[in-house]
């Protein structure tokens, strides 16, 4: 698929509206109860598909209580997610203006007094995943081998029994 098809794909899947021209006076949000997506356009680049899943991402996962960087980090990772899933890959550069957005809004959180953050990396979320997958990994590959041990047995069973030939 390119950008413009994994743009179409996920719009339908996530019945997302998109109002390209409409009034209100943000620049590209999204709205999450009418799942409504306000000044995107597509185009065929990575940038505009990871603004699109970011959007997206806010209505799929944004809670009542989030706070803005929360929200912002959740939707993020959200749209990671779809790339690994599209066989899309988001640059380095384009998730470091991402963080830095994320960044940016706990500065201005703990500046109205917020606290208790956690850690909202990209990096490290990244590095979850990769965690995530090796751990399946490792489970499906000791899975496979007792499968194939069992294998062997039932094998070792039926030729003892004669049964091949
Ligand atoms: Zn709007
Ligand atoms: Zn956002």
């Amino acid at each position: 698929m390119n950008y413009k098809q994994i743009q179409e794909d996920v719009i339908r899947k996530y019945r997302i509206t998109i109002d390209s021209d409409s009034k209100c006076w943000r620049r590209t949000h999204a709205h999450v109860k009418e799942r409504k997506v306000c000044k995107w356009r597509p185009k065929s680049s990575i940038a505009c598909t990871f603004e699109l899943l970011h959007e997206i991402g806010h209505i799929e996962t944004t809670k009542s209580w989030m706070r803005r960087a929360e929200s912002e980090y959740y939707a993020t990772c959200w749209a990671i997610d779809r790339c690994y899933e599209y066989g899309i890959e988001a640059p380095a550069k384009l998730l470091k203006e991402y963080q830095d957005y994320i960044n940016m809004e706990i500065d201005r959180g703990k500046r109205r007094g917020g606290n208790g953050y956690g850690d909202l990396s990209l990096v490290g979320y990244l590095r979850k995943r990769l965690d995530d997958i090796e751990r399946d990994l490792e489970k499906l590959n000791s899975e496979l081998l007792k499968l194939k041990a069992y294998e062997d047995s039932l094998k070792d069973c039926r030729f003892k029994r004669g049964l091949y030939r």
